[in-house]
């Protein structure tokens, strides 16, 4: 299919692979028209091939297509796949093993001993079950953060699943490295691996600014430049952080990371719950990136991040459910319900983070923050990443917005498909690249590990 979306007739006759037509589409623009809206087409379909979207339109204008497969999803509402711009998806295998405790206590305690103790078996097991959770509640693509990331490729790579896959660097060593030096190795061995690959790409991802220091930010710097990859780290997560950073180096950690050349187009921040005026102004003015985690900044008590500051800049943040032990969902539809609810409520004004710009920023924003701008919309031409809505479901009735529905409604258990690069990955209640009842016993394995790791 050629850029620009063109229905070619293939050698066998056929205009596409499949065609989909639904109630409603929530089409967009690409991105080189730098806008980061959706707009509803209704009584639609499209055409799929080869991994690419190919016309949009009315269903009338596409009935003639002659298609491999017709699929006629009647009512329901097909959007682009989410995308999660921040997680550590392997972390299933702490979902509520320790809840509502202070941060320090949860991290040293209860997270930390079990993850000292990490196997690239029990990363991949647990990258498994998130990546069905991702699947089953719409999200498409995702950012990753784990030691042994490699097992969280194969995992994605088995779900069918695109992600930006990044090795966590620390100054310490772990169970995957004694060394950042020898973690950034890693890190050269997944872009090597992934280079070319349509699904996975390869990211620096130095932990944060207080578990690293200036000579390891500065080295991954030069990584990043080196192989041209995006670099993700966390930032300005708590006031503790801050407050810990301005003793040590006389600036706020967003300050700290612009003047080591951090902030530019090519980064994330995750998190940024604590930044001042200036650092807003500073990350406006550097083109970096927000992975904003509402339901982690929330269940762990850091605080409430200023995205309506954000937005007013000109920041459009991703949104990213963090991991499975600070969240414990990995469903990007309860984090734009949480989005869209929380600065309403904190700011005392209802009008802030509406529903449309919430799910701007759960596809747009975070397909930004991932550095690949053609994820989270669908236009002809596009990627192939798409999920479709079941408007049947009584919590959806009846339809006046599907912007509303999408923030405010839906649960994420009404999505009835699921596709990446042009593969379905789930539909009508059928994982097709999962065994769900191989997943639950293997879950029993990852609990029977937490149980005995002391
Ligand atoms: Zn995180």
């Amino acid at each position: 299919m050629p850029k620009g979306g063109n229905v070619v007739t293939d050698t066998a006759g056929y205009d596409c692979d499949v065609l989909i037509s639904a109630d409603f589409v929530l089409a967009s623009a690409p991105p080189e028209a730098g806008v980061s809206g959706h707009h509803v087409i209704e009584d639609a379909a499209l055409a799929v091939s080869a991994g690419r979207v190919g016309t949009v339109g009315r269903r009338g204008e596409l009935a003639n297509l002659r298609a491999k497969r017709r699929l006629e999803l009647g009512r329901s509402l097909v959007l682009p796949g989410l995308v999660n711009a921040h997680t550590h998806i392997a972390m299933t295998f702490l979902r509520g093993w320790a809840d509502d405790l202070p941060l320090a206590e949860w991290l040293t305690q209860h997270i930390f001993v079990k993850e000292r103790q990490l196997t690239a078996e029990i990363v991949e097991l647990g990258a498994l079950i998130g990546c069905a959770e991702l699947i089953r509640t719409g999200c498409t693509a995702f950012a990753d953060m784990y030691l042994f990331e490699d097992a969280v490729a194969a995992a994605a790579d088995r779900a069918g699943l695109r992600c930006l896959l990044g090795e966590a660097i620390f100054a310490f060593a772990t169970p995957a490295s004694v060394s950042a030096e020898q973690a950034m190795d890693r890190v050269r061995g997944l872009a090597e691996r992934f280079t070319g690959h349509s699904r996975l790409r390869v990211a620096v991802m130095p932990h944060s600014v207080y578990t690293t220091d200036d000579a390891i930010l500065r080295s991954c710097l030069r990584l990043a430049d080196e192989l041209g990859l995006p670099l993700h780290l966390h930032v300005a997560e708590t006031a503790r952080e801050a407050e810990d950073c301005r003793r040590a180096h006389g600036k706020g950690p967003v300050a700290y990371c612009r003047d080591l050349g951090l902030l530019r187009p090519t980064t994330t921040l995750i998190h940024c719950v604590v930044p001042d005026e200036e650092e807003l102004d500073m990350i406006a003015a550097s083109g970096a990136h927000v992975a904003h985690n509402p339901r982690s900044n929330m269940k762990l008590a850091s605080g409430v991040a200023p995205v309506p500051a954000m937005l007013r800049r000109g920041i459009l943040p991703g949104l990213g459910t963090d991991g499975a032990a600070s969240n414990n969902a990995l469903n990007m539809f309860a984090e734009m319900n949480a989005c869209a609810l929380l600065h309403k409520g904190h700011s005392r004004d209802p009008t802030l983070c509406p529903a449309a710009t919430v799910l701007d920023m759960a596809t747009t924003g975070s397909a930004a923050a991932l550095c690949w701008p053609e994820l989270g919309r669908i236009f002809p031409g596009g990627p192939a990443d798409l999920v479709a809505l079941d408007l049947r479901s009584p919590n959806l009735l009846p339809l006046y917005s599907p912007f509303s529905h999408l923030a405010y409604a839906a649960s994420g258990f009404e999505v009835r498909l699921s596709m990446a690069d042009g593969r379905i990955l789930y539909e009508d209640g059928a994982f097709t690249t999962l065994d769900i009842p191989q997943l639950c016993d293997e879950a029993e394995k990852l609990k029977q590990w937490v149980l005995k790791t002391v």
